[in-house]
Parts: C-alpha cells; structure tokens; sequence
C-alpha cells in the first residue's frame, strides 16, 4: 500500500502562466494532489471555469469590484474570499496542507505570512517576494516547522542537487543559477535602445508570463534569483553565480568543495518543478517527457555581459548590502518594468531607473516588515518620478 498522502493545494495565481501549468499537473495526478482553493486578481471568467473543472468550494478574487460579478458566475456552495484579506483566508484554510505562490509582484507576501503561521508548507513560485523579505518568510518557516519548496525552476533544480547532501554548508562552494541570456543575449549594446516591447516579450526558451519575460530580457529575472538563493539555501550572495546557457535544459548547478558539480536537467517545462514541489519527497510518474538525447546536439555554456547587462551587478549589489536595499531594487524594477510597458521608457532605462533608486536609498539593516514595506513604497515613489522625467 502506497505510504504517499494527498497533497491539498491552495493555488494563489491560478490563472497566470504558473497556475495554469500547475492545474495541469493536478490532472495528471489526481490521487496526489488536490486542489482545495484558487484566486485571481481580477479575470473573473477564467476563475470561474477553474473553480468549476475542479470542484473547489472556496476562492478569492484580490479585486473587491468584481466579487459581483464572479458570484454570477459560480455555483451556490463557493464561497468567495474577498480583496487582499480574502488572499489571507484562503491561504489558511483548514483543509489545505500547502500553498503555492504564483501571484506575479509583492501581493504574496502578506498572504504567504498568514499561510506559515497557520502551519501549512508553501511552494513558492513569486521570487519577488523572497527578494523583499526573504529574511523573514524563512525565518518565520523554519520558527513554525513549514517547509518552503521552491518553484522557481532553477531554485528547484538546485533544491534536487542539495537533496543527497548530508555535509556541512561550507563543504558548498557555489550555486551556479543558469541563464537563457533572454533575447538579446547576443544584441549590440547600442541597439539596446531600439528594443519594443513586443521584441522584449519573445522569450527563447520558456513561455511565461509578460512581467517574468521583460526581467529575463534586462537579466533582472537572474538577479532577483541570486536573492531569491540566498534565502532558499541560506548561502552568501559571494557565493551564487549566473552563467549564460542558452539551451535552458540544465536548470541550475551546485559545485561542492572537492570540485565535484551536481546538475539538474530536463526540458523547458515548469511542470517539472511544480510537480516536484508539489509530490515532495516522492517522483510521481505523471505525463512529464524526459529528455531525449538523441535530439539534444549541444548544451554551451558562457559568461554573462555583466557591463551591457547591469542588472546582475546591482543585484549582487543589493544581496551583499541586504536590509532593505533587496526590497528597493524589487519595487524600482517593478515599477521599471510596467513603464516600459507602457512605452513610457525605453529598454536600458529599466535599468537605469532601478539603479538611480537603490543609489538614493538609505538602507536600513535588520528591517522590520513594517520598515521592508515603506521601503518598497518609497521605492515605487521614486521610481515612478525618475521614469516621468526619462519620458520628457
Ligand atoms: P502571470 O502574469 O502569468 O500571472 C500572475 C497571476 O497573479 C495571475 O493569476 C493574476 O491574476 C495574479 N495576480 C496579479 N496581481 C495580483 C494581485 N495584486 N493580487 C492577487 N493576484 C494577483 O505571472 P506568472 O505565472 O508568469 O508568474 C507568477 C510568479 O511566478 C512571478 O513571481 C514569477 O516571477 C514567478 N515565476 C514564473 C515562471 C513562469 O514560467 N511563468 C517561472 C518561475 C517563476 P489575474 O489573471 O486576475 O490578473
Ligand atoms: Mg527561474
């Protein structure tokens, strides 16, 4: 008789790139995961379809206006979890065993709090909001025996590599985070400033939601997961790297102090660490293709731009300094990214925007959240000014 139990989820961001490949991966394993709760921010229809396919009895929609309308359409029995306190209360329903974060930005945080201090395990895919507070979410974890398994695929693969790992943590001598290098991996600098957003949000290698698309393009998705690292794994920032591997097949990389280097491989399908989040400890057979050798030609492997690239070096910036500057670079990006988003701002700009706020940043050491979220707020504040006088 199989000792496995069934995993009961709470997917917040269901109907995002991460929620739908994780609602995938539910239906190819119905006797081990159960989805008990789903959320949205506002695309009520889509929800609704979701709550209907799997049968939840409980939901939340973060935008209080269309709570309404999204009660058309459900039917009786659902009961709708409303604005930023209803992401709370699903995220502590009695019948769920974990959480997982697929909510693009910061509004993951509070919710992720109030999931660990209900005692359940959080598989996090929203890096955002480890770069913010990483300090605290573990810290909080690790008080109240909640497991935090990673999503992001590369924190994932570097999750697998540590598994077998019975030595102390300085027998680690790095974590190497593979990069695509994103679409303009081989670009002129000076034809940088010519990039739209249309050229940004073609990703080589992975499909994926718009904001996660434009950091790959700036390399910020590759910073953000330095920081994200540094938390998961409880490694110095001196001691994670970014390497350049186009092919997207080898996820990321532990090299240990006797020179020996763990890798995880498998195609671009973030099925592969949703469900290994999700199945912990155990390898399910569901519908995931291995890899197949005979079609792989080459796995290459090169060294980042770092100078035409300057979102890795700010990173690293912000991870060695950490307080409150993580939380700073997090919020001038986001901010960053929707301008350019809206045309207001060309490609390299994101970059600068983000560099000129963590620069009038006084950080603060051993903040507290209260502390973390004037920060980010600040952050938005500055960085919007420094994108309207970019567009003038
Ligand atoms: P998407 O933009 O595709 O989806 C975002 C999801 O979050 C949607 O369900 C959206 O709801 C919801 N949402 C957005 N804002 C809010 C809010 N304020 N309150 C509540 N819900 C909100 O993003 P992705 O799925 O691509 O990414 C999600 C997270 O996972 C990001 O942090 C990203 O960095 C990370 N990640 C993603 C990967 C990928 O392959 N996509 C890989 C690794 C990490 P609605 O549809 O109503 O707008
Ligand atoms: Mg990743």
């Amino acid at each position: 008789m199989s000792s496995r139990r069934k995993r009961r989820v709470v997917l917040l961001g269901s109907t995002g790139s991460i929620g739908l490949s994780t609602l995938r991966v539910a239906e190819n394993l119905p006797d081990d995961i159960e989805i008990v709760g789903l959320t949205a921010c506002s695309s009520v229809t889509k929800l609704a379809e979701q709550a209907i396919a799997t049968g939840v009895k409980n939901v939340a929609i973060y935008d209080e206006s269309k709570a309404k309308e999204l009660r058309g359409l459900l039917p009786p029995g659902v009961k709708i979890h409303i604005g930023a306190e209803g992401l709370d209360e699903i995220s502590q329903l009695t019948e769920a065993d974990i959480v997982l974060i697929a909510i693009v930005g910061t509004a993951g945080l509070q919710p992720a709090l109030a999931a660990i201090d209900a005692g359940k395990d959080l598989a996090i895919a929203s890096k955002e909001i480890l770069v913010m507070a990483g300090e605290i979410i573990t810290a909080r974890a690790t008080q109240k025996g909640v497991r935090i398994l990673p999503v992001d695929s590369e924190h994932n693969a570097i999750f697998q590599c540590l598994e077998g790992h019975r030595g102390p943590d300085s027998e680690i001598s790095r974590l190497i985070l593979t990069a695509s290098g994103g679409p303009f991996r081989e670009t002129p600098t000076e034809e940088l400033w010519n990039v739209t957003t249309e050229m940004a949000l073609k990703h080589p290698t992975w499909d994926m939601g718009p904001k996660i698309t434009i950091d790959s393009a700036t390399l910020f998705n590759k910073g953000l997961e330095m920081i994200e690292a540094r938390w998961l794994f409880g490694i110095g920032m001196d001691r994670i790297e970014a390497v350049i591997h186009p092919q997207s097949i080898v996820h990321s990389m532990v090299e240990f102090t006797d020179g020996s280097v763990l890798a995880q491989l498998s195609r671009t399908d973030m099925g592969f660490p949703i469900q290994y989040a999700l199945t912990y400890p155990s390898r399910l057979k569901g519908t995931l293709k291995p890899l197949d050798f005979t079609e792989l030609s080459k796995l290459e492997f090169s060294t980042p731009r770092l100078a035409d690239f300057p979102a890795l070096s700010l990173a690293r910036t912000a991870g060695l300094t950490g307080g409150t500057l993580p939380a700073v670079l997090n919020a001038a990006n986001e901010v960053a990214v929707a301008s350019f988003r809206a045309g207001k701002i060309r490609f390299p700009e994101i970059w600068a925007t983000v560099a000129s706020v963590m620069e009038s940043h006084e950080t603060v050491t051993n903040p507290t959240l209260g502390q973390i979220l004037s920060a980010d707020r600040g952050s938005r504040v500055a960085a919007k000014q420094f994108t309207h006088a970019c567009g003038e």
